[in-house]
């Protein structure tokens, strides 16, 4: 098969989205912003062996390559749209890219994208998406509006994703009952796009945490100029975190361990009532897990009120995979 032959068997699909006024198999695909709509925009990249084993399930693969991109757009607050996507295989494998396909259409389905071009290559497996979504005007969810006073919440638990890759590289052991959990929290991220929108007029600032909550916080902090406190005790662990490693090791993962695609935000004093009843109605679960205060940016680790100080200690232990 060569490459249109692909396109036209794989990636031509009727989203049946009225905006797209022209898809794939032109020069540019066309598309029809509403007025007073900002366009959001993100892009990336993922790599075999770099991001993701290279025989990683391919519907799997197909989920992700769209979710962590989405979930980008869920940050900003932004509605999902349309879709390209660049693909280099270094064989055409029919069997694999019915499974991609299956992965990547099925999430793009569910959150009405259309897919409106893409390039492909022959070359080391690698995954290039771009999503476009819009915003109302002066509504995007920004790094920067954070004020002192804020609290700073998460959505869902932390640092399953990071359990989940500790899984597969043999490092932990986790119990029967809670890998199939672990396994999808690493390989099925599942992005906070209703979320992100219903925080559009409550949140002062957001992100997604793809890095891990202490680094990703960080920008925050930069971008606001704001120092965070974060209070371990209140960091939302999942049952097979705290089975499997315990308390401690479970904040670090929290903090440290990436994957996650949860929403970080901080939200007003002011706005906390909002804030319960929009995400009640999201149905996401949420943590209040400390506070924005004045002061050079970075982010302060308390628990029970004390300074708190990461230690590599842990770190050695999924390291040496004792
Ligand atoms: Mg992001």
């Amino acid at each position: 098969m060569n490459e249109f032959e692909i396109i036209k068997q794989y990636f031509t699909t009727d989203s049946g989205r009225k905006d797209v006024i022209m898809g794939p198999g032109d020069d540019c695909a066309l598309l029809q912003m509403q007025p007073n709509t900002l366009l959001a925009v993100s892009t990336d990249t993922l790599v075999a062996g770099v991001h993701f084993f290279a025989d990683m399930d391919p519907v799997a693969l197909g989920h992700r390559a769209l979710a962590v991109n989405l979930s980008d757009l869920a940050a900003m607050g932004a509605d999902p749209c349309w879709v390209s996507l660049a693909l280099t295989l270094p064989e055409v494998n029919e069997a694999w890219l019915r499974g991609f396909c299956e992965g990547f259409f099925e999430l793009a389905e569910y959150y009405n994208v259309a897919l409106v071009g893409g390039d492909m290559t022959r070359g080391p497996l690698s995954i290039t998406v771009t999503v476009h979504g819009s915003l109302p005007r002066d509504r995007g969810l920004r790094r920067n509006g954070a004020k002192a006073g804020d609290g700073i919440y998460v959505t869902g638990t932390l640092g399953d994703a990071a359990l989940g890759l500790q899984q597969q590289l043999g490092k932990v052991t986790v119990d029967e009952q809670h890998c199939e959990f672990v396994r999808t929290k690493f390989e099925h991220p599942h992005p906070r796009i209703l979320a992100g929108q219903a925080l559009r007029n409550i949140a002062s600032s957001a992100l997604d945490l793809s890095d891990g909550l202490l680094g990703d916080l960080g920008h925050i902090t930069a971008a606001s100029s704001l120092r965070a406190q974060l209070e371990l005790e209140h960091l939302p662990l999942s049952q097979a975190m705290i089975d499997t490693v315990g308390l401690e090791q479970g904040w670090q993962l929290a903090l440290t361990g990436g994957d996650d695609y949860e929403l970080c935000f901080t939200v007003p004093e002011m706005h906390r009532g909002q804030l319960e009843t929009a995400l009640a109605h999201c149905g996401v679960k949420f943590t209040r897990i400390g506070r924005m205060v004045a002061g050079e940016p970075g982010v302060e680790l308390l628990a029970e009120g004390k300074p708190y100080k990461l230690t590599a200690r842990s770190w050695d232990h999924f390291r040496s995979g004792e």
